[in-house]
């Protein structure tokens, strides 16, 4: 602590002891809503790294043989400490990554039920028996840790991927080497002392605050590390990806999204706005599965433009803590600057703005688009900000071809009374999540969470993380 200003320096966690930089170094991190300090964390080396993956991969011999209902406590008594600093991880919400406390309450009452999902899933981890052609044999298959699991997780929703690809790996009975987002360290510090408070062996859990582009390859690279999951960008995820075939380590890519939302001439608007509104205006834009496209049909193309630029003029963007503020700052400086060039690009290139278009200090209002091109940058490309392209469609037909027109595949929305045509969209929307009359913008412990194409690989949640996480090995008796 620094004891003139009061500000934190962030250590290490590493085999269950608090430790700064192998060199001290330290790096600061901003809160977004002014730019002020809002504390320093130790900048990870590559020895750290490596401490790091040597700690968890001690601790493997014996976590892995640890008992069901040992893990299940832990992660319920994980739980029970998280609710003891519900306000301190709120705060650190609101402070770190400038969420609203309507998201950061959001974010928290998500990252319990994450918690307790996976001390369910300590009892689930079976193998099977299996019918043998050799008389007198007995044959199963019996699912396995993998051992050593890398965790990077992205700056904007930190508690719900903490808790959730944390708390799955350790129910499986992996150990866990995580690399924060540079933006939100203090999270993640917040969540390794709940997990140190609550009792889970020493080296199970370690945690390398720093810069990913500096030490990302000594995480996801190292031949010790046997899974990673990575949330984050196309572009860091296609590197990660790379470096993970070269050494043949299995891993699951939660990346970036463009995800589109249809509504029919036939939708109740009524019902539909506010959750419309919801899909992209949550935490400012800031999320993977918001809705960026929306493609409505014609005769009710103006009405559905006139009622969202409603909404777009009456969203919150007051104090943080003010339960009715929605709209977040946006979390740096190249961020704010890539979601004004969007706007400024599409503008220049004849898009009209029906709401929104300008920065009040470091937050973007609520911003409509109309008239959108395929020549403008916002049209094809995530701008991971409070901004929306709204075009018409002549026909379902001509929305779906234009909704699966990307390179992501997300999630996805429909909003129509016709029941054939919603499945129709379920079933041949080309991504990995689909909402049929509610917004893009939806998430639990146990579904199948991921997307397809540039989106992704893989899937996250209790059942999906159990298959990514373990592996089956056969085993026969001879009787
Ligand atoms: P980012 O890619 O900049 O950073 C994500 C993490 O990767 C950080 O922890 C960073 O330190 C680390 N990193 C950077 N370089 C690395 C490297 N070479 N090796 C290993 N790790 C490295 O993303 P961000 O700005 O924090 O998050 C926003 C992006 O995340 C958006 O594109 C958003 O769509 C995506 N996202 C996806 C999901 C999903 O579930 N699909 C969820 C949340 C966010």
């Amino acid at each position: 602590m620094d004891a003139k200003t009061d500000i934190k320096t962030l250590q290490h966690f590493i085999g269950g002891n608090w430790v700064d930089a192998d060199d001290g170094g330290t790096f600061e991190v901003l809160n977004p809503l002014d730019d002020s300090l809002y504390c320093y964390a130790a900048k990870g080396t590559r020895n750290d790294m490596r401490k790091a993956v040597s700690a968890a991969k001690s601790a493997c011999a014996t976590f892995r043989d640890t008992t069901p209902t040992q893990r299940e406590r832990w992660l319920l008594r994980v739980a029970e400490l998280m609710e003891g600093r519900q306000k301190e991880l709120v705060d650190c919400l609101i402070d770190e990554i400038g969420s609203p406390v309507q998201k950061a309450m959001f974010e928290f009452n998500k990252g319990l039920t994450m918690i307790r999902a996976a001390a369910g899933l300590c009892r689930q981890v079976r193998g099977e028996t299996i019918p043998s052609d050799r008389p007198g044999t007995m044959s199963m298959s019996i699912r396995e840790p993998l051992g050593v699991v890398a965790v990077i997780t992205p700056f904007n929703v930190p508690l719900i991927k903490t808790t959730r690809l944390v708390a799955n790996a350790l129910a499986l009975g992996n150990t866990v080497v995580h690399l924060p987002s540079e933006m939100a360290p203090h999270l993640t510090i917040i969540f390794a002392e709940i997990i140190a408070e609550a009792g889970i062996p020493a080296g199970a859990y370690n945690v390398v605050t720093g810069l990913g582009v500096e030490i990302g390859d000594d995480l996801t690279g190292h031949t010790d590390v046997d899974f990673v999951t990575f949330t984050g960008s196309t572009v860091v995820g296609q590197h990660i990806n790379e470096i993970c075939a070269k050494n043949k380590t299995p891993s699951t890519l939660e990346l970036g999204g463009k995800s589109p939302t249809v509504v029919l001439a036939d939708a109740d608007l009524d019902k539909a706005m506010p959750l419309v509104a919801r899909s992209i205006f949550m935490f400012g834009g800031q999320a993977c599965i918001g809705s960026s496209r929306f493609y409505v049909e014609r005769p009710i193309f103006d009405e559905f433009v006139k009622r969202f630029s409603a909404i777009a003029g009456k969203v919150g963007m007051g104090d943080l803590r003010d339960p009715d503020t929605v709209i977040a700052p946006i979390i740096s400086d190249r961020q704010r600057q890539r979601v004004k060039d969007h706007i400024a690009d599409a503008v220049a290139n004849g898009a009209t703005v029906a709401a929104g278009g300008e920065f009040e200090g470091n937050r973007c209002q609520p911003t409509l688009l109309t008239g959108v091109t395929e020549k403008m940058t916002v049209c094809k490309t995530e701008t991971f900000g409070p901004v929306t392209a709204i075009y018409p469609v002549d026909s379902y037909e001509e929305a779906l071809e234009k909704a699966n027109d990307t390179v992501y595949g997300l999630s996805s929305a429909i909003f129509t009374k016709n029941i054939d045509r919603a499945f129709h969209f379920a079933r041949n929307i080309d991504a990995g999540m689909c909402h049929i009359n509610g917004p893009t913008i939806h998430d639990e412990a146990h579904v199948p969470f991921g997307g397809n194409g540039e989106s992704g690989v893989g899937r996250e949640g209790t059942d999906a993380d159990m298959e990514a996480m373990t592996e089956l090995k056969w085993v026969t008796v001879q009787l």
